[in-house]
């Protein structure tokens, strides 16, 4: 494979050095059969869609929950990167487009009943919008909605350019 091909490249960048995951053959060619057969396992939504939660492969972080369609599941793991698809702006969404917060994907599994996806990632940086590692950062604690973890990032920095929640 070409050096500067930069699907090899993220593949490389995607080996985990601090942790015994197994890492399977990401990106995989468009044509793998392991492609075909999860997205005739998923249960669509009547839109097309499936919901998907992300979460960080080696420290367990759930970090967000996004949808995605036949184009996003393709593109993802044709790429190794997370694409999503964005309800809001009704097409694909990159995720780290343009902040940069990237998720290389590791793996990603399908549940039970295929109406939820799970994306195990390595995410760069923060997962939300917000500027936080992840999107679960509110809880019900002692009979409040509590904020429980602060931005590791400058949410206009990140999203100068324009890249919003889905
Ligand atoms: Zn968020």
């Amino acid at each position: 494979m070409n050096e500067n091909d930069p699907a090899h490249e993220i593949t490389d960048r995607a080996l985990c050095q601090e942790c015994d995951v197994i890492l399977y053959r990401i990106p995989m060619t468009p044509d793998d059969p392991a492609t075909a057969a999860l997205l005739d396992a998923v249960a669509w939504t009547p839109t097309g869609l499936v919901a998907c939660v992300a979460q960080q492969h080696d420290t367990g972080e759930v970090l967000m929950v996004a949808w995605m369609d036949r184009a996003a599941i393709r593109e993802t793991l044709a790429t190794g990167r997370v694409c999503y698809f964005s309800r809001s702006r009704n097409r694909l969404w990159r995720k780290g487009e343009t902040s940069g917060q990237v998720q290389r994907l590791v793996e990603l599994r399908l549940d039970c009943d295929g109406d939820a996806l799970l994306a195990l990632v390595d995410q760069a940086g923060a997962a939300c919008h917000t500027g936080r590692r992840s999107c679960f950062y509110r809880a019900a604690r002692d009979g409040v909605l509590a904020v429980i973890a602060e931005p590791i990032a400058d949410p206009a920095e990140l999203y100068s350019r324009s890249e919003a929640a889905p």
